[in-house]
């Protein structure tokens, strides 16, 4: 039976399809905007310096500093760019790190945002924000965090290598795999992530083979922007508190660290929710911990954390980081399994 459930969806507008970038001028345009601040990473320049060319005089100007973890100190910078070029709206050409530079910008002063997604991870359909200062992560939710208009052209996702996409793509997938069991679920969101990790499945089998295949591309953006719903609408748990710990207290690198964590957490709450795992489990053969991990394997993914520069020693102590003020979570937050299961990823043991 259907059950009671609340659904906030999410605001905004989606492009989708390749050639979608040149519509960039006229989303500036709708939104009653004439001049943006275009944002990439320092990698990305010349994709959005070719943006800036494109669209003329909608463009105030670039800002090519966007870095991982949203900095405090490089957003100043951006809004002094934003303020000094007379921008009214910001155009993030990127993935998670970029994206989260435009939020920072727009939890600021309001503008409204255009973001052009180039990874899986899923970022410009959440109002969330994780900024770092002083070497502390926080996170802030908010409707101004929201992009306002976000476009998938996958010709902009050929060029992202093979590593990162698989390890965005399993980045994706984490979202869903949560927001199936998440206490807050409801059924729109649950068919979105199950259909999402559908779509990677299929989509990255391919990519690994063939990076230029515009179709298994298209695939896995679609995948990404479904995954990304269901992290934008309900809560996460286990997995996305180890992986926060991981990154904000270890440095380890967002997506691989996901991408090693997601088989092992998936376990961790396959029994407790089992039912609602159920149909991401049957994508994987039937087993959700070894079928993740088996999929992983089958791409190249990283499968142990050591191979990221954690050290064994640091275990005991990201146990304990991560059973501090735990998200919610369908199977008890247990010292002892949590600190079971790190030593399983740090090894890069198959679940079983
Ligand atoms: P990223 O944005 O850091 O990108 C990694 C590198 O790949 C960058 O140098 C980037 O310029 C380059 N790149 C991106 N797309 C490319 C493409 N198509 N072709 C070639 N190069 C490309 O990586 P990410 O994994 O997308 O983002 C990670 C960050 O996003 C983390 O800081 C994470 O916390 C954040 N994030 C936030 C949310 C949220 O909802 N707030 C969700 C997911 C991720």
């Amino acid at each position: 039976m259907t059950s009671h459930f609340s659904y906030d969806i999410n605001p905004g507008r989606i492009l989708f399809g390749p050639g979608t970038i040149n519509a960039v001028a006229a989303e500036i345009e709708r939104l009653g905007r004439k001049r943006a601040l275009i944002l990439s990473t320092p990698f990305q320049r010349a994709d959005a310096q070719a943006l800036q060319a494109q669209i003329g005089s909608m463009a105030a100007g670039i800002f090519c500093e966007a870095a991982m973890h949203t900095p405090v100190d490089v957003t100043l910078r951006a809004m002094e760019a934003f303020n000094a070029a007379d921008a009214d709206c910001i155009v993030a050409l990127g993935g998670g790190s970029t994206i989260g530079l435009g939020k920072a910008i727009a939890y600021r002063n309001n503008a409204p945002q255009i973001v052009v997604a180039t990874t899986y991870a899923g970022s410009e359909v959440t109002p969330i924000l994780g900024q770092t200062e002083n070497g502390m992560k926080t996170t802030v939710r908010h409707p101004s965090i929201l992009p306002e208009v976000v476009i998938y052209d996958p010709n902009l996702t050929t060029a992202l290598p093979v590593a990162m996409s698989v390890t965005s793509g399993l980045n994706a997938m984490a979202h869903a795999v949560e927001a199936v069991y998440a206490r807050d679920r409801n059924p729109v969101t649950s068919m979105m992530a199950v259909e999402g990790v559908r779509a990677l499945r299929d989509a990255l089998g391919v990519i690994v083979h063939h990076p230029d295949d515009l179709a298994a591309r298209a695939d896995a953006l679609y995948g990404s922007w479904l995954c990304g719903s269901a992290l934008g609408t309900v809560g996460m748990a286990l997995h996305h508190k180890l992986c926060h710990t991981l990154g904000g207290s270890f440095d380890l690198p967002h997506a691989e660290t996901h991408a090693i964590l997601l088989p092992h957490s998936a376990a961790y709450n396959a029994h407790a929710a089992a039912d609602a795992l159920q149909p991401i489990a049957e994508l994987f053969g039937g087993s959700i911990g070894s079928g993740l991990y088996d999929f992983a394997a089958s791409l190249g993914a990283p499968l142990a954390l050591r191979d990221l520069g954690l050290k064994e020693k640091q275990l005991d102590l990201a146990a304990d980081l991560a059973v501090k003020n735990p998200y919610w979570n369908p199977r008890p937050v247990e010292r002892e399994a949590v600190r079971l299961l790190l030593q399983r990823a740090w090894k890069g043991v198959r679940p079983e």
